[in-house]
């Protein structure tokens, strides 16, 4: 019954974060695998040292001096290490970084530093084993991680160790030399950790208490998510619900580990758990989630020709431009190509010519500035009227919908409106559905 427990940057911003940290890692035997990123931010003015490490790498390759970032990251681990009276060898490791750090420099050597002397100090600050997540994340030469190799390292050194911190966010090729996930990958390297150790629960320890049922920047103070499924969650993080990274749950779910999003600076609150079911029927909807700047190309067909054929050739030319479908409504005549707009800006005339060459199409007809809204619940399925309400309550405030989409799954709906609905559109549909 062992815990991983990751804390993201936030919550390792100062040596007085670190203190909390470690207040939380010791109040509960079971945390004995512990994953760091590197310090964050202690202001909103302040920087990652995962960016700055990044501009340091790009200064070294332009042979642009750079003795002031280095300095300034320097310090901000050495003032950590003071603080909390520690002995490790800041100075070693920054000599270490300044000898390779030249123009041929790796970027991913340089920037793997933020985490790599993060471990290394909270590994001594609580009294666990360091342990080189070179060592443990294995990719191949594919750029893939390994994952059998990489659960096989990891429960070895946990075993030999019993309690350990590793550092988030990069591994190593065959040959040793480091590889970065991208980035908030710490949050993966967590992921991978509680799946080697077939822990109980992986904790994820960030500034948030949990995730939210919409986005406070929209919603007056909107409430905690309990319990959400790794479906829900997916389906919310697509559509904009920014909380953990996206490929997080993949090594988990496959062994129905839980993942608890816990707030670092209020560690009483239970956050939100993430798990494969969930009983909780408090809630209609789990969350609300939305992006605005969708593009929609409307095709009208020639008479006769067989829609089957028509969808797959104008498919093809969206695949040509590598442009990802969203969502593909349809009527007997017609049928429109929904995409996020950022995608099709480059090509877009190209795209309307070549559609436009299909001797199929006898129209094309172009709507942007769209916002999908996805209204997101396990709770929503097999029941009567839920769909009936949401449009009714949309309507009712003279919000005109463009497009509609439901999963048979019925685990979400999805609403197209227009850019300047999109905000008016989230609240009223957590007004009206949230208790
Ligand atoms: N420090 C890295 C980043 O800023 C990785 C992480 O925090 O997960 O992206």
């Amino acid at each position: 019954m062992f815990f991983v427990a990751k804390f993201g940057g936030s919550s390792l911003a100062n040596a007085s974060q670190f203190k909390k940290v470690k207040e939380i890692v010791l109040a509960d035997e079971r945390r004995r695998l512990i994953v760091v990123s590197a310090l964050g931010k202690r202001n909103k003015e302040d920087s990652k040292i995962t960016d700055l490490l990044y501009l340091l790498h790009a200064h070294a390759r332009y042979s642009v001096p750079s003795d002031n970032i280095f300095n300034m990251i320097k310090e901000r681990y050495l003032e950590v290490k003071c603080e909390l009276g520690l002995n490790c060898d800041i100075d070693a490791e920054f000599d270490e970084i300044a000898k390779r750090l030249t123009k041929d420099a790796a970027a991913d050597y340089i920037v793997s530093r933020g985490e790599y002397i993060t471990a290394k100090i909270m590994a001594e600050y609580l009294g666990f084993t360091f342990v080189d997540a070179q060592d443990v994340i294995a990719f191949g030469y594919d750029g893939l991680i390994d994952q059998a190799r990489t659960s096989e390292l990891i429960d070895a050194n946990f075993r030999k160790y019993g309690k350990i911190v590793i550092p988030g966010f990069y591994g190593a090729y065959p040959n040793g030399a480091i590889k970065l996930l991208s980035r908030g990958g710490s949050d993966i390297t967590g992921s991978l950790a509680a799946k080697a150790i077939s822990a109980s629960m992986y904790e994820n320890w960030t500034d948030v208490s949990g995730i939210l049922m919409a986005d406070p920047r929209i919603v007056d103070s909107p409430k905690r998510i309990k319990q959400i499924t790794y479906s829900e969650l997916r389906e919310l993080a697509y559509m904009g619900a920014n909380v953990l990274h996206e490929e997080t749950i993949f090594p988990v779910q496959e062994s129905n580990i839980p993942i608890n999003i816990l707030n670092t600076n209020d560690p009483k609150n239970p956050g939100t758990v993430i798990t494969q079911d969930c009983d909780d029927k408090s809630q209609i909807i789990t969350g609300i989630a939305g992006k605005k700047n969708f593009t929609s190309f409307t095709i009208t067909k020639s008479h006769f020709c067989r829609k089957i054929t028509i969808i797959r050739q104008i498919l093809q030319i969206f695949e040509k431009y590598k442009v990802n479908v969203e969502h593909i409504p349809s009527s007997i005549d017609s049928f429109s190509i929904i995409v996020s707009s950022d995608e099709v800006e480059k090509c877009i005339y190209d795209l309307v010519s070549d559609i436009k060459k299909e001797k199929e199409v006898s129209d094309v007809q172009i709507t942007d500035q769209i916002a999908l809204v996805a209204v997101v619940g396990r709770n929503m399925a097999t029941k009567a009227g839920i769909s009936g309400k949401l449009f009714a309550v949309i309507g009712n405030n003279e919000i005109n919908i463009k497009t509609i989409a439901q999963g048979l799954q019925e685990l979400n709906i999805i609403v197209g409106v227009d850019n300047k609905d999109f905000e008016k559109t989230i609240k009223v549909i957590y007004e009206n559905f949230v208790a």
